[in-house]
């Protein structure tokens, strides 16, 4: 079976690096799904979660909070401001971060980042649907 080798790389160091099969990622202009081979691109990526078949047929899932893809024929490169695999992120962390985030939404408070506080939201809620296997 023909593979390519993806890469997920944070500022704070590598998060995945595989041989797979096939990756399908979320780019702010619509999902694309990459397989080995495939033509060159570089894309924004939305806050969403990637999902990657293994060469032995398992799924990954890896919550990204963004970043650019770029697809080369041979490897895939995924940079993130940050990057989770599905089984390490912290739900409770999560689910706290949205619950603060929501509170400052609906706070009235000419002091709120409206902006920052809906980029907070979606993270934190990309992140529980990655976890929960909701995507
Ligand atoms: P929080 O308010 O909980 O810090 P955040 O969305 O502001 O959430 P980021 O700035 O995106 O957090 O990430 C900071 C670092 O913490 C990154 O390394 C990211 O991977 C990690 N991180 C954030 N939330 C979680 C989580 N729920 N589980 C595991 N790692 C997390």
């Amino acid at each position: 079976m023909k593979t390519v080798q993806v890469n997920i790389v944070t500022p704070d160091g590598p998060v995945y690096d595989s041989e797979v099969a096939m990756v399908i990622a979320k780019t702010v202009s619509g999902e694309i799904g990459v397989l080995p081979g495939h033509i060159p691109l570089v894309a924004p990526l939305d806050i969403s979660a990637i999902k990657i078949k293994e060469a032995d047929g398992s799924n990954n899932v890896v919550a990204v909070s963004g970043g650019f893809i770029e697809v080369r024929p041979e490897k895939i490169s995924i940079l993130a401001p940050a990057a989770e695999v599905a089984e390490t992120i912290d739900i409770a962390r999560a689910k706290a971060a949205k619950k603060r985030a929501e509170e400052r939404l609906q706070s009235k408070s000419d002091d709120i980042d409206f902006k920052r506080a809906e980029l907070a939201l979606k993270r934190a809620i990309n992140r529980i649907n990655v976890h929960e296997g909701n995507i």
